[in-house]
C-alpha cells in the first residue's frame, strides 16, 4: 500500500497534536510534532542564558545552532515519541508556559527554521508521516497529499491549554494562557519567514464544537479516502 504524507497546520492549541497522534497510530504512520522541535530550541536557549529577563540574544543562539541535537524516541507506554535534546528527555520541560512565552520569537529566526525544516523533511522522506505545525503544508511538505488546517476560537483553545497545565500541576491563570495563545497567533501569522497561513489546497477543520472522537472520525475518513485515491 502506497503511503502518503499528511500535513496538519493551524493555530496554537487547536488540538492538532492529539488528533495527529491518534491518526498516525490508526494508520501505522510516524507522528512528528514539529512544534516540539521549536520548543526544544527555545528550551536550549533559555538553559544557556540566551534568553534571560525578557531579552532574547538571537545571535548567540544562531552561533550555537550546531550544538543542538533534537531527536524523537518512541515511548511504548505513552504510545508516542518523546523529544530529546542532546540525549536528554525534555518532553515535560518544553510544555511549560515559560517556554510557550518565548517559542514564537525563536521561531521567527530564519536560521533556526532552515535547520529544523531540513530535519523535518528528512523525517518524512519515506512518506507514511503525519506532521503537525504551522508551515508543514506550505513550506515543509508543499507536495503533501493531504493537508488540514485546524482552527477554533481563542477562548476554546486557551481553555484546553489551561486545563492541561492545571492537570500537570502548573500554577497559571486562565488570563495568562489566553494572552499567550493570542500573542503566539499574532507572531506566528505575521512573521516574515514562513508565516502561518492556510495552504490553498488545505481542508479547513473548525473544531470549536467537535469532540475528540468526532474530530478524529472526520479526519480519519479524509485520510482513508486520500490513501485509496493514491493507490
Ligand atoms: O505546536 P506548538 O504550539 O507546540 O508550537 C510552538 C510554537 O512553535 C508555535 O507557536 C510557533 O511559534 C512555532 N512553530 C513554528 N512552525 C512549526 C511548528 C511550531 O513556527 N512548524
Amino acid at each position: 500500500m502506497h503511503k502518503i504524507t499528511i500535513a496538519i497546520d493551524g493555530f496554537s492549541s487547536t488540538g492538532k497534536s492529539t488528533v495527529a497522534k491518534r491518526l498516525a497510530t490508526a494508520l501505522g504512520y510516524v507522528y512528528v510534532d514539529s512544534g516540539a522541535m521549536y520548543r526544544a530550541v527555545t528550551f536550549y536557549a533559555m538553559k544557556n542564558g540566551f534568553i534571560a529577563e525578557n531579552h532574547f540574544n538571537k545571535q548567540q543562539l544562531i552561533n550555537h545552532l550546531d550544538d543542538i541535537n533534537i531527536d524523537f524516541k518512541f515511548n511504548e507506554s505513552l504510545g508516542f515519541a518523546e523529544v530529546y535534546l542532546n540525549g536528554q528527555n525534555i518532553e515535560k520541560d518544553i510544555r511549560t508556559l515559560d517556554v510557550s512565552q518565548f517559542v514564537s520569537q525563536v521561531a521567527t529566526v530564519s536560521e533556526v527554521r532552515e535547520q529544523l525544516v531540513l530535519q523535518q523533511q528528512n523525517f518524512g522522506k519515506n512518506k507514511g508521516v503525519v506532521m503537525d505545525g504551522r508551515d508543514i503544508g506550505t513550506v515543509v511538505f508543499p507536495e503533501a497529499e493531504l493537508k488540514l488546517f485546524m482552527t477554533a476560537s481563542a477562548e476554546k483553545r486557551a481553555q484546553r491549554r489551561y486545563d492541561e497545565l492545571i492537570e500537570r500541576g502548573d500554577e497559571v491563570s486562565f488570563e495568562a494562557v489566553l494572552k499567550n495563545v493570542q500573542s503566539r497567533d499574532h507572531i506566528d501569522s505575521t512573521r516574515e519567514d514562513s508565516p502561518l497561513t492556510m495552504a490553498d489546497d488545505a481542508i479547513k477543520v473548525d473544531n470549536s464544537n467537535l469532540n475528540l472522537d468526532e474530530q478524529f472520525e472526520f479526519i480519519y475518513n479524509l485520510a482513508i479516502d486520500k490513501i485509496a485515491e493514491c493507490n
